[in-house]
């Protein structure tokens, strides 16, 4: 929850009951009004002259839109392989009417609950009998491939004979019927109820991005605040697949949900309260204020383990810059035993304040890269050249540059010479004293060699960045050594022993064996048959 008044009004507005039906009749005119462009004029034009400027630039040099067009080629899906060659003649797939029929796809099955929750009022409703209308059955079995999965599994979702064991067939539509459905699903859905006004309150726009707007709002059902982005949908279906993909880590941003409405794609994420890191820059630069090593130390290895956990999933992220960071001020719960419970967890907070890596709108596979740029500034020379064999570390090389101005570096350079000379292994000018190791580090993670750079696994483990974990991993070895010591020694007191108690043994025998043999002598002057030697015994280890 975040720090909003509960004053009555409020309450009345989030009064779910209500608003199942009455919304539908509302104006969507919160949204319309906030119309995005599908790229912000500003970005394109500094990225154009960049290129232009950049002595670095090699020929073929390609457009975004070549590259969307390429990628969208590699991730069509196996199962509307009719409607590609309609596709390809129709132009790049987010202009061809059949993109919104699996966007509607997935809102409908996502929920299917709530068709049962709230009756229908009309026609004006989506319905997803199947067999009752002879193409849902075909629009049931198209879905999204999601490049980012495992090839396995999604051979086990689609064979290559074609053959998929879940309900209905596959029905494989002719250009023609594709046409058909989707004209009839644009029509359904333009009807549709808009989900996010039914769904949520919107309490403030937090950010206008490249692609869309960001709106803080509150979910009408669950009562928490959720970051909801509307952005053009063809832009943000990437950032969907990451999202779905990579599940829950403490230092990403959370995903919740994603569906389409009104030509738009709509996330539902985390809401981070403390903005994005380049909130807090603008902030400190107004007060003159940088963040001390202590806390760069603690933003680098917080991302770098969110780095991690997304290149070892085989994504990479390739926008990492301050205002793709985002930072989650912990709240202060009620009650001790609350708190104790959290303390046991790994809710990815330390000093009460967490950094997570979010806006996955240019996240990529390593294995499979499909690259789009992100920002020139903080854009790795190899990435620039079209080298995509070590994707993970242009984040690591991203990364340094957000630290740097995290550390009171002045704007960095999107072109000309400054630019060349940070890819040539220099960080820009740090206004404070750092620690040489801190800077080391930093400088390290800008080698022009993008192998020399550390590894996102190798920054969460680092000594200057871990100490403790140095000194813990110190201790264990000391520990160990001691231990081993420890053993050796029980073990020769335990041979000291057992030879002492032979020797012993040895002893006594010799000498029950003396009284024996005289204790026989005397019995053979009185006894017959004193040759029987049956009542001697030798025992060992008596002790
Ligand atoms: P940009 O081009 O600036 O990277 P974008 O279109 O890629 O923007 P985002 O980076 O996802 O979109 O969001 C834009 C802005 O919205 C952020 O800089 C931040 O201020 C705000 N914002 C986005 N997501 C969240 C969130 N989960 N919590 C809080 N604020 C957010
Ligand atoms: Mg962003």
């Amino acid at each position: 929850m975040d720090d909003w008044d509960e004053s009555d009004e409020l309450i009345q507005k989030l009064d779910f009951s209500s608003c199942a039906e009455e919304n539908e009749m509302e104006e969507d005119s919160s949204i319309q009004e906030e119309a995005p462009q599908s790229s912000s004029p500003q970005k394109s034009w500094d990225f154009q002259s960049w290129r232009v400027n950049s002595s670095l630039a090699v020929t073929p040099k390609r457009k975004v839109g070549d590259v969307s067009l390429t990628r969208t080629k590699a991730w069509v899906s196996p199962t509307v392989d009719s409607a590609s060659s309609l596709r390809k003649n129709a132009g790049p797939a987010w202009e061809c009417p059949g993109t919104p029929l699996h966007y509607s796809l997935l809102t409908k099955t996502a929920f299917p609950s709530t068709v049962g929750k709230f009756p229908s009022k009309g026609p004006r409703h989506l319905r997803f009998t199947p067999g009752a209308d002879p193409d849902d059955s075909a629009q049931a079995s198209l879905v999204n491939i999601n490049p980012f999965t495992p090839e396995s599994y999604r051979q086990m979702l689609f064979p290559p004979n074609g053959k998929r064991k879940a309900r209905g067939e596959m029905k494989q539509l002719n250009s023609v019927e594709w046409n058909q459905a989707c004209r009839r699903f644009l029509l359904r859905e333009s009807n549709m109820v808009s989900r996010y006004k039914k769904e949520f309150l919107e309490l403030e726009k937090i950010g206008v991005g490249e692609f869309g707007s960001v709106y803080k709002c509150i979910k009408r059902l669950d009562g928490c605040v959720y970051a909801v982005k509307r952005s053009k949908r063809q832009m943000a279906l990437r950032e969907v697949y990451a999202h779905a993909v990579l599940g829950h880590h403490p230092h990403v941003v959370r995903y919740y949900s994603a569906w389409a409405e009104d030509d738009h794609m709509i996330i539902q994420n985390e809401h981070c309260n403390g903005g994005s890191l380049q909130d807090a820059l603008l902030e400190n630069a107004k007060t003159g204020h940088y963040f001390q090593e202590a806390e760069l130390k603690e933003i680098l290895l917080q991302v770098s383990m969110g780095l991690k956990y997304i290149h070892s999933s085989g994504l990479a992220h390739m926008d990492i810059k301050p205002s793709n960071i985002f930072i989650c001020h912990k709240l202060v719960t009620d009650g001790s035993a609350a708190q104790e419970e959290s303390d046991s967890e790994d809710d990815g907070f330390s000093s009460n304040v967490a950094y997570k890596i979010g806006d996955l709108g240019h996240v990529t596979s390593i294995t499979n890269p499909q690259v789009e740029e992100g920002d020139s500034r903080f854009l790795a020379n190899e990435i620039l050249q079209e080298q995509y064999c070590y994707l993970p570390k242009a984040d690591i090389f991203a990364l340094a540059l957000t630290m740097a101005l995290a550390a009171g570096s002045g704007p960095l350079p999107r072109n000309d010479a400054m630019w060349h000379h940070i890819r040539r292994g220099n960080l820009p000018p740090i206004p404070q004293q750092l620690t040489h190791g801190f800077h080391g580090l930093l400088k390290l993670m800008v080698h022009p060699d993008p192998v020399a750079r550390p590894s996102a696994t190798a920054l969460t483990k680092h000594p200057i960045l871990r100490p403790s974990l140095g000194k813990a991993a110190q201790l264990q070895k000391q520990l160990n050594v001691e231990k081993f010591k420890t053993a050796m020694l029980e073990r020769e007191l335990r041979a000291a022993r057992l030879a002492q108690t032979f020797r012993k043994d040895q002893s006594l025998g010799c000498a029950r064996l003396e009284s024996e043999t005289s204790s026989k002598q005397n019995c053979n002057k009185r006894l017959v048959g004193g040759k029987n030697s049956r009542s001697f015994s030798f025992t060992w280890g008596g002790y």
